[in-house]
């Protein structure tokens, strides 16, 4: 899984590790990952130095000194790693690796156009289709509320329109609802105001929550990486089914919401007070 909160520790690990560092070399291993030809974003990125990496919906940029942004796209099945020549870690997979000196960043998993090189302008035209960023603060609960006023689908499917809000995916939406104590399958219409308010607090929380616990991505960015997946021994529902609630005692269940699967308690998520 890569939804938020793991793109957030990557955000805040690579920008530990690589700004103010000079890129001298990459290799793509892929073809068709580039909106540019392979050459061409080579020759662009070459001695120039990384300002800092930034987060946007499901994209890591880093922002160079020539002004311009590599932007990668991090999907489902995609990882980066971070290691040094001695440290032998097998990058025969890896889609792409950026080189700093005698330090390698590769990403693995990428697909076609996950890798862009664009500029300022061209990032912001490009973000235009994706939604707010759930803990931005000009996010506040009426804007919230108003982003999802025309949509008539159930809530699990509502969090996860990354044209409304980027970010969440399957594993957060579970934890947001539960937190929220409304059933992921709910209709937006069903909620009330208060649930609403309940809503937009939990997502914040469990949000924030999740990126102060490492989140729960699989891979380690590093080796001795202790960070990274740390939120996943806190999961309440994602994943739990048969599992007992840790905060009621009830059987977490398996539901289908929509087309896909979801995990709730029976007991702590209801619609009905
Ligand atoms: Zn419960």
């Amino acid at each position: 899984m890569q939804e938020l909160p793991e793109l957030d520790i990557y955000r805040s690990m690579l920008a530990e590790r690589f700004a103010g560092a000079e890129l001298t070399a990459l290799h793509i291993k892929q073809n068709k990952l580039t909106n540019l030809s392979s050459d061409q974003i080579i020759e662009e990125i070459n001695g120039k130095t990384v300002w800092f990496v930034e987060r946007r919906a499901q994209h890591l940029v880093f922002h160079l000194d020539n002004g311009k942004r590599l932007v990668i796209q991090i999907s489902n099945q995609s990882y980066l790693y971070s290691h040094t020549p001695s440290e032998q870690y097998d990058i025969s997979k890896a889609a792409i690796t950026l080189q700093f000196g005698d330090r390698m960043l590769s990403v693995f998993g990428l697909r076609a156009d996950d890798l862009q090189l664009m500029t300022v302008k061209a990032v912001e035209v490009y973000m235009k289709a994706f939604g707010s960023d759930p803990l931005d603060k000009r996010l506040t609960l009426n804007r919230f509320i108003e982003k999802f006023s025309k949509k008539r689908s159930s809530l699990k499917t509502a969090l996860m329109d990354q044209t409304i809000i980027a970010g969440i995916g399957t594993v957060y939406s579970d934890e947001i609802a539960f937190a929220a104590g409304i059933r992921p399958d709910t209709k937006l219409t069903e909620l009330n105001s208060t649930r609403w308010e309940q809503l937009y607090t939990a997502m914040g929380n469990v949000l924030r929550e999740a990126i102060s616990h490492g989140g729960a991505g699989l891979n380690p960015l590093f080796a001795n990486d202790i960070l990274t997946g740390g939120y996943s021994e806190r999961f309440k529902v994602f994943d739990r089914e048969g599992l007992t609630c840790t905060c009621c005692g009830e059987t977490i269940v398996k539901i289908t919401v929509g087309n896909r699967k979801a995990f709730a308690c029976p007991k702590c998520q209801s619609i009905d007070e």
